[in-house]
């Protein structure tokens, strides 16, 4: 063993340690994925999703950690990433994954769009995440007074198609709200109502997303954020 892949290890070893998990898992697993040490094999997608909604709990009542760690973090993690879970979030500036859930760097994927619909190019991201980096477990964050929604959810009500760009959002966004527009439901009914479709579209997506999600390897979940509260609310 070279000495710098020696100190990587021993850096990496030491992230193991930081992120709770076990140093032995690291140093048996291969090149590529040794930086899953946040998420080593044993732990379900589901014990996943505990530490995401707790990390929100901490959120809610403000308790926020040290900031003094980014620095250790960014020397620990500058030869690879491991991040524990993939967020799909609205571009909202209310709505900070990393903040919601109280994770530093290296512990959340994050892809945000307007809406937080699924395109071919966000599904990629995440499909790069689950494949290349271990992430098992993916969650769709819709929120409260999403712009976007209320946009589309107006022009399907109206029948009238948004301008570019904007209409390729409501070409993504139209068919899983239209069930709510049409039973004139209430906004936060068509929130949810995309945040849904766009988990179905997730699991259906082949072949990385839906493969992990067939096997139970990975974990598609839903959730809408409460703006006041700074909640988060999972969605069936
Ligand atoms: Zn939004």
């Amino acid at each position: 063993m070279s000495e710098s892949t020696s100190h990587d290890r021993m850096l990496f070893n030491r992230a193991a340690f930081l992120a709770g998990g076990a140093a032995t898992i690291t140093a048996a697993l291969p090149e590529r994925s040794r930086g899953a040490t946040s998420a080593p094999a044993g732990v379900t997608p589901e014990r996943l999703l505990g530490r995401l909604m707790a990390g929100n709990k901490r959120f809610i009542d403000n308790d926020f950690p040290n900031v003094n760690r980014f620095a250790e973090k960014r020397e620990l993690l500058e030869a690879s990433q491991a991040p524990f879970a993939a967020i799909l979030g609205c571009s909202d500036s209310r709505v900070i994954p990393n903040l919601v859930f109280v994770q530093g760097i290296g512990d959340l994927f994050v892809a945000r769009v307007a809406g937080n619909v699924p395109d071919d190019l966000v599904i990629a991201s995440l499909e790069y995440s689950v494949e290349h980096l271990g992430t098992r477990l993916i969650m769709v964050l819709g929120h409260e007074g999403c712009g976007a929604v209320k946009a589309v959810y107006s022009a399907v009500e109206t029948n009238t198609s948004l301008p570019p760009h904007l209409a390729e959002i409501q070409r993504l966004m139209a068919p899983g709200i239209a069930g709510v527009v049409k039973a004139r439901g209430t906004e936060d009914a068509a929130v949810e109502a995309n945040v849904r479709a766009a988990v179905a579209k997730l699991r259906t997506s082949p072949p990385v997303i839906a493969s992990g999600a067939v096997s139970g390897r990975l974990l598609v979940v839903g959730g809408v954020y409460r703006l006041r509260t700074g909640e988060v609310r999972l969605v069936e």
